[in-house]
């Protein structure tokens, strides 16, 4: 069985349509595919539509972008209800929250000379969400730097004018409302957040104490040794084991739909909370 359980769609900062995210992924063999946009569910209906009769199994998914002592953080929810209200008002709020955000970036980049760079990014974001991704791609098609990578270097990543303070709900309220709409909250790719080992571990823990059930064991392309090393974290702080590509498009800068690997034999995996 192969399982991907973290994705996304053009409803967030992927490129294809939900439904082609879910037809990729079944031709890649992929059994059990979670979509997980970046605080939006507006992809999940078409997918489930998408994935009817397929023999794919679709999880309902989303990641979460929270904050925990200030840091980003973020958190996938699995197997969630997409029905329920309070997850609906924590997605309302955080897109509320994107906008704003999007608003201070455009503002700072005006300032360093992009023109219009709200009306560029927005060409590229759907209704509800709008993030840094979109900017990237404003700043390549107008001519400003060649890459999207080079956008995130020069003009949004860590120290930049686009770094503005984000304002994300705290990971503890995240986590909370996940739980209540009867999902599984998952510590994602917690490699990737520039911490020490010991501070990877003490998140995990604090994420568990908060009612936190898994943590993203292989996340993307990594390395064996990082799988094996999240796998030893997962089993030591009680946590159970995820797999996902974080796939946002086909290119080689992503990982591919079903293509992250298998879980360490001796880890837990997520599943077993909703199987
Ligand atoms: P945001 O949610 O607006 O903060 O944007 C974060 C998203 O930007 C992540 O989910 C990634 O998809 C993407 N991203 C972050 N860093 C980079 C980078 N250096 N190059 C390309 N994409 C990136
Ligand atoms: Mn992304
Ligand atoms: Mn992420
Ligand atoms: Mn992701």
């Amino acid at each position: 069985m192969i399982y991907d359980l973290h994705a996304h769609s053009n409803v967030s900062d992927g490129i294809l349509d939900p439904k082609d995210v879910v037809l990729r992924a079944r031709d890649r063999s992929v059994d059990v595919l979670a979509l997980t946009d970046h605080d939006t569910l507006a992809g999940l209906q078409s997918a489930a539509e998408a994935a009817a009769g397929t023999g794919l199994t679709l999880i309902a998914g989303i990641e979460f972008s929270t904050q925990w002592l200030g840091r980003g953080i973020h958190v996938l929810g699995l197997n969630i209800d997409p029905t329920d209200a309070g997850l609906q008002d924590v997605v309302a709020s955080q897109s509320r929250q994107r906008w704003q955000r999007a608003r201070l970036i455009a503002g700072n980049l005006r300032r360093a000379g992009i023109k219009d760079p709200l009306d560029g990014a927005r060409r590229f974001a759907s209704a509800d969400h709008i993030a840094r991704p979109h900017f990237a791609r404003y700043l390549v098609e107008a001519g400003y730097v060649s890459t999207v990578a080079l956008a995130f270097r020069k003009y949004l990543g860590a120290g930049t004018v686009g770094d503005v303070p984000h304002g994300w709900l705290e990971m503890a309220d995240i986590v909370q409302a996940i739980k209540l709409a009867g999902g599984v909250a998952v510590l994602a790719h917690p490699g990737k957040y520039n911490l020490t080992r010991s501070r990877i571990c003490r998140l995990a823990e604090a994420f568990r104490d908060l009612g936190g059930q898994g943590l993203e064991v292989i996340s993307g392309v990594q390395t064996s040794q990082v799988t094996a090393d999240m796998g030893r974290i997962a089993n030591q702080v009680g946590l159970y084991a995820s797999c996902g590509s974080d796939f946002h498009m086909p290119d080689r800068s992503w990982q591919e739909l079903g293509a992250a690997g298998a879980l360490p034999a001796n880890c837990r995996p997520v599943w077993q909370l909703w199987n």
